[in-house]
């Protein structure tokens, strides 16, 4: 048999629980053997599995399966979040994804709790939704910036698994993924945003001034790490300085989640003898 190119299965390499954020090598390829150019080329691969196995997923929701796929990104600036979304659930049909991103809240989402906007974009029955920030950045920017006080935002992790919890038994498989690039990699990518006017519109002077706050940034992705990564809705803490490698890496776990679900074909609900006889005759 052909050795796999996983020595790893993936969400074992990236699963959050005893990661360090500080310590972490965002440079590393966990658990895979190859280098880039295998990457690229297994990644080519692997999107035509998972655009299958989402066209399944489709077409069991369209039957009144209730299950869905949430895959949730969260990441410093510069990550790759965005290249997730074109380069990953870009290899799937756009109808089967429910895409939500979650920026500084409008006034009318500040009037109500920080879950309601979020719990309007859970995915439908047959979907994969995609998270680009979530209500994690209620933990995050909220509170390194101190936006409420610590008492407000140190209930919400609790808070947050109830809320996963609800949504994981009402049939979404929870997938949470935290992306790292090192400084330096990120001086790099938002100097090439400086650099090129097809990036200018990517850059954002605040993004400079948050790299003063990383270190804050670690303790407060550390308590997200070890305070929600449970059995319903875990953490995968993927290394990202190597886009080949991330783009991979969370296909992988895409792919591993819907073969989890173990989907068929949806039968045909109707006679398929009689309808081929009134096709003929037709
Ligand atoms: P991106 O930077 O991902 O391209 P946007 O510019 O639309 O996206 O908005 C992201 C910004 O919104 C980030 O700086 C993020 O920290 C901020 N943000 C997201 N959610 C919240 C929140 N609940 N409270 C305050 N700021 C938030």
């Amino acid at each position: 048999m052909p050795k796999s190119p996983w020595s790893v299965p993936v969400t074992e390499a990236l699963h959050a629980s005893g990661v360090r954020v500080a310590d972490l090598d965002t440079n590393a390829t966990p658990g895979f053997r190859g280098d880039k150019k295998a990457g690229e080329l297994l990644l080519e691969q692997r999107r035509t599995v998972l655009s299958g196995l989402q066209e399944k997923l489709y077409a069991n929701g369209r039957s009144g399966d209730p299950r869905s796929i949430l895959l949730v990104l969260q990441g410093m600036d510069t990550a790759g979040k965005g290249g997730i979304v074109r380069h990953v659930i870009g290899s799937v049909d756009p109808q089967g994804v429910d895409h939500a991103s979650f920026g500084v809240p409008t006034e009318q989402e500040r009037r109500h709790n920080y879950l309601w906007r979020i719990r309007k974009q859970l995915p439908r029955g047959g979907q994969i939704g995609v998270f680009d920030r979530s209500h994690y950045e209620d933990v995050l920017v909220v509170r390194v910036h101190e936006l409420v006080p610590q008492d407000v935002w140190g209930k919400r992790y609790d808070e947050i698994n109830r809320f996963e919890r609800t949504a994981a038994d009402a049939g979404t498989t929870i997938i949470k993924v935290a992306m790292f690039v090192s400084l330096d990699e990120q001086r790099k990518r938002l100097t090439q945003r400086l650099d090129r006017p097809d990036k200018y519109w990517k850059f954002d002077p605040a993004d400079i001034g948050e790299r003063a706050h990383w270190p804050d940034y670690q303790k407060a992705y550390q308590d997200v790490l070890d305070r929600t990564c449970t059995d319903y809705a875990p953490w995968y803490v993927v290394p990202s300085d190597r886009k080949w490698y991330s783009r991979l890496a969370v296909t992988e776990l895409l792919i591993d989640a819907l073969e989890a679900l173990d989907l068929d074909w949806p039968p045909a609900h109707f006679d398929i003898e009689e309808q081929r006889r009134r096709l003929a005759a037709s």
